[in-house]
């Protein structure tokens, strides 16, 4: 949702902003809004790179936005997955979406209010994750549904991109 998903980025050089994102973003950090990305990372357990690659390219991630007047508050991640080839991370767990335990845990470290919090996700999975951890508002980004398919787990609203949802919650 904030970038292109080609799957499986882990390189700085790889990492495609989707259009838009970073003045939507702006948007949200100059309205007051703690932004906290939750992120599944399963090519950790499926072997495609390490966890020390996510934190570099969350770090970059976070800098480059951060230049661009955009204050990410915090990242988290899951890097397991059932299927995974790598011994320790093969397994099932509550944080990967739609598990909600990272939204947990971020509510928490950062005394949030998950009722009073907006999940902005572009998979269902996302949208159960914050049904799970009682976030009050899930909107899904899915610009080949945009206004027409409500899917099973009911957003509160679904948008073609990020900056069409930010337009719409900060109207
Ligand atoms: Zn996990």
């Amino acid at each position: 949702m904030i970038n292109r998903d080609t799957g499986y980025v882990f390189r700085w050089a790889d990492f495609e902003f989707a259009p838009g994102a970073i003045a939507a973003l702006r948007r949200l950090t100059v309205a007051g809004f703690p932004l906290i990305v939750i992120t599944n990372q399963s090519g950790v357990a499926r072997g495609y790179y390490t966890e020390q690659d996510v934190q570099t390219l969350t770090q970059q991630m976070t800098a480059y936005l951060a230049s661009q007047g955009v204050t990410i508050t915090a990242t988290y991640y899951c890097p397991h997955h059932t299927s995974g080839t790598i011994a320790e991370y093969a397994r099932a767990c509550d944080c990967r979406k739609p598990g909600p335990a990272l939204l947990l845990q971020a509510a928490s470290a950062h005394d949030l209010s998950l009722g009073d919090s907006i999940m902005i996700g572009d998979k269902e999975s996302d949208i159960k994750a914050a049904r799970a951890a009682g976030v009050g508002i899930a909107y899904l980004i899915d610009a080949k549904h945009s206004s027409h398919v409500i899917p099973p787990s009911a957003p509160n609203g679904v948008f073609a991109d990020l900056a069409a949802c930010v337009d719409y919650f900060l109207a």
